[in-house]
């Protein structure tokens, strides 16, 4: 089984510990190969390259370091289906999701900061009564990028490309469910001309690689996606070192549809919504908020286009749901189906594991899941699930919409579907959601800021957010 490594100073090298966790590939269950199982004496290994790094990576010019970055895209780009290829196998994604949405999201983001640094300048205010003040801003040290394993080297690279663009050094760790692309980013790097320390790659578990990341005193801001409970212990962790944070946490999205859409372009887009990449995307709207004129219709013709997705193997073209990304979590979301049926749900379709042959006879495989007939505030419609399972709530006013799309303890994304801009621009005002879409899904200008409102996050990812996240202000006020 090929061992996976720690990228430091930009080199490969082993964990302290020697010690090695397996990483599985969720379509055959299957261990392929093994990530460190890195400790604290690891995390400062790399922390202490970052800081040397940083000496001469935060006195290097912006278009310096967009060039760089620039060059990271650029060899990502030129590996692409490769890349796609090591991120279909370890999160069990379809193959043709990982080639045209993960991969290229990831240049997209490189690219895209290695533009807006070149726009990202010192403000100044001028006036008789308080002189000259010039507003600039600073990298701020070493930071820390801690990312999920849903869209891996996607949300990894959302971090780190502004991190670095604006002169930081990074220490980031993804999940230690799904190594390999951020494993692989440190030869693109190298062959880029990144200098050794400026990016730091540390695999392994959360609880230890990540807190001793989130902890430690010499790491100026952390920048996490993942979990609300995990956001919750890294405030407390990097709390006392007064790091800034950025936290991007989970989410229980409503899709808010009117009679008056327009039906066929919702439902394609609804059944994108729910079951795309097996509903493991924070953006994924898990409640179905339906107008009651036309629930039956939706039903129907909801149930009828999830019959036709299939499930199988990520490798294969046609596939449209692959494998859950581990037996742990698909056995949650399987329990999440009981609870359901517990609390009075009805399942409509699906809500069971799934049995491939061959290849893919051992994997974690589940059906997307249509529920119905659960009340609004009950346990299933509250709690993350984070699997292919949706639940269809009926509304007779617009005003119960808003009610029942608020009554969340999250506040990430919603998704409005009305032919009437009025009625929809007055709802989008209402509903307390960092993200919201109408008449459509996932569209993404990255210059607007991204994250959630509520237990669904603290700040703004994107555009100018992100950078000034990494760096600090300084006022400088000159009289004359
Ligand atoms: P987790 O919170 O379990 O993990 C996220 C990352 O944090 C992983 O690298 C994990 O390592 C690490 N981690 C776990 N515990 C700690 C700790 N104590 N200190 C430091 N780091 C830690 O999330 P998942 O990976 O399970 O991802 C799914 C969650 O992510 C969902 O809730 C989803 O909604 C959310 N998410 C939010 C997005 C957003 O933009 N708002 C986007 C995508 C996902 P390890 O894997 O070893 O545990």
């Amino acid at each position: 089984m090929e061992r996976i490594a720690n990228f430091i100073n930009g080199e490969y090298v082993s964990p302290n510990s020697g010690k090695y966790i397996d990483v599985f590939e969720p379509a055959t269950g299957s261990a392929y190969a093994s990530v460190p199982n890195s400790n604290l004496e690891d995390v400062n290994a790399a922390v202490k390259a970052a800081e040397k790094a940083w000496k001469n990576w935060s006195n290097t010019t912006p278009e310096d370091r967009s060039i760089i970055v620039h060059r990271i895209a650029g060899e990502l780009e030129s590996r692409l289906d490769e890349f796609a290829e090591y991120e279909s196998r370890d999160t069990g994604k379809p193959l043709s999701q990982a080639v045209s949405v993960d991969i290229p999201r990831a240049i997209a983001n490189f690219r895209f900061f290695s533009d807006s640094i070149l726009n990202y300048k010192d403000e100044t205010f001028d006036s008789t009564e308080y002189g000259h003040n010039t507003v600039s801003r600073q990298p701020l040290g070493v930071v820390g990028c801690i990312s999920p394993w849903n869209l891996p080297l996607y949300l990894f690279s959302w971090k780190i490309a502004p991190a670095l663009v604006t002169g930081n050094c990074v220490v980031g760790k993804p999940s230690e469910l799904t190594p390999y692309t951020a494993f692989k980013l440190g030869e693109i790097c190298n062959k880029a001309g990144l200098p050794g320390g400026v990016l730091n790659i540390i695999q392994g578990l959360g609880m230890k690689a990540g807190s001793a990341i989130t902890s430690h005193p010499k790491i100026k801001a952390i920048s996490f996606t993942g979990g609300t409970k995990t956001g919750e212990i890294i405030s407390k962790s990097a709390a006392p070192s007064f790091k800034k944070l950025s936290l991007e946490l989970g989410g229980k999205n409503p899709n808010v549809i009117f009679a008056d859409c327009d039906f066929e372009t919702m439902l394609a887009t609804t059944i994108r919504s729910s079951f795309s990449n097996q509903g493991e995307i924070c953006l994924c709207g898990s409640r179905i908020l339906i107008e009651q004129t036309i629930y039956d219709t939706f039903v129907q013709e909801f149930v009828n286009r999830t019959k036709e997705l299939k499930i199988g193997d990520p490798k294969e073209g046609d596939t449209n749901l692959g494998a859950l990304i581990s037996n742990e979590h698909l056995e949650k979301v399987l329990g999440y189906v009981d609870l359901a049926r517990n609390e009075g749900g009805k399942i409509l379709y699906g809500g069971e594991k799934v049995q491939l042959n061959g290849r893919c006879s051992e994997g974690w495989f589940m059906s997307p899941t249509i529920i119905a007939g659960l009340a609004p505030g009950c346990r299933t419609n509250q709690e993350e699930i984070f699997g292919p399972v949706v639940s269809l709530i009926p509304f007779d006013t617009e005003y119960e919409a808003v009610e029942i799309a608020n009554a969340s303890k999250y506040g990430l994304s919603a998704t409005i579907w009305t032919s009437d801009i009025t009625k929809a621009n007055r709802i989008a005002e209402q509903i307390d959601a960092g993200v919201i879409w109408i008449n459509c899904w996932m569209i993404r200008d990255l210059r607007t800021p991204f994250g959630g409102m509520k237990n669904s996050g603290v700040g703004r990812e994107g555009g100018k957010e992100a950078l000034d996240f990494f760096t600090e202000q300084k006022n400088i006020c000159r009289i004359q």
